[in-house]
């Protein structure tokens, strides 16, 4: 079958519309209507067994006043997700780690931060800007949508490819999940869903009372902070800083009535 033929076949078609409907995602918060075949479920206990891991292979922090900032900060910002996360198992474990300037999230509400951008963030609304902004890339579902486009790049290669033609979808499918593991934990996020973790993040501080002026701060902090160690989600940041700075500025006005009428029931 010629190339052109082979795309206007019903079955290319056929499999293409199915992928679309199927694999749709409306993000909390902006509306984005983004690509995902990988269900909640499976994200969900994938998330929740990554994370045990990670809690027998990194020392975790036995500081009792870093412990409490962050439990306070982690359930008024689980409250705020609302109904964003179904089936959420909330958990948020300080890693003993000084040198580590980095937070991260895996999917079941399981949030890791390092005592490194702890020490940083001294301010428990600067800290909201922090766990705001990973929980975000989680409800987002951005490490599935990640996934999902390794998929579809995946299986275009194969529907465009002849030599490839009796691979086995599940067989690929899997590949690309089994890539996706490590890449949501290790790879940077793209520069979109930085900016839209930022985003949803801020909102998320807001409604738990955090002022969302500490976001600008924070990140005029980071930026001060370059160089060293950082692993990959904070470091990607970091090119873009006076961006997501000037992006946060102006968002102030939608979000600050948001933290100006959910302050109170934190006070
Ligand atoms: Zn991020």
């Amino acid at each position: 079958m010629k190339y052109r033929a082979f795309l206007k076949s019903p079955w290319f078609l056929g499999v293409t519309f199915t992928i679309i409907l199927v694999g749709c995602y409306t993000v909390p918060e902006t509306g984005r209507s983004s690509l995902n075949f990988i269900s909640s479920g499976e994200e969900l206990s994938l998330g929740i067994s990554e994370f045990e891991k990670l809690k027998q292979q990194s020392p975790i922090s036995t500081d009792p006043v870093l412990n409490r900032r962050l439990q306070t900060v982690g359930r008024r910002i689980a409250e705020a997700v609302g109904d964003a996360l179904p089936g959420a198992e909330w958990e948020f474990v300080l890693f003993d780690d000084s040198d580590t300037i980095n937070a991260f999230a895996l999917p079941g509400g399981k949030v890791g931060v390092y005592t490194g951008i702890m020490e940083l963030a001294s301010t428990d609304e600067e800290l909201a800007v922090i766990v705001g902004h990973e929980i975000a890339h989680v409800t987002a579902r951005h490490g599935s949508e990640r996934m999902s486009h390794g998929m579809v790049a995946g299986l275009s290669q194969v529907l465009l490819g002849a030599a490839v033609a009796d691979s086995d979808n599940r067989e690929l499918y899997m590949a690309a999940f089994g890539i996706g593991t490590a890449y949501a934990v290790m790879l940077p996020y793209s520069r979109n869903h930085e900016l839209e973790a930022d985003e949803i993040g801020i909102i998320y501080a807001a409604k738990a009372g955090y002022n969302p002026e500490a976001s600008i701060e924070f990140w005029m902090k980071m930026n001060l902070v370059k160089g060293g160690n950082e692993p990959p989600e904070w470091q990607s940041t970091h090119p873009s800083d006076l961006n997501r700075i000037d992006r946060l500025e102006a968002m102030m006005p939608r979000v600050k009535p948001i933290y100006e009428k959910n302050k109170i029931r934190y006070q």
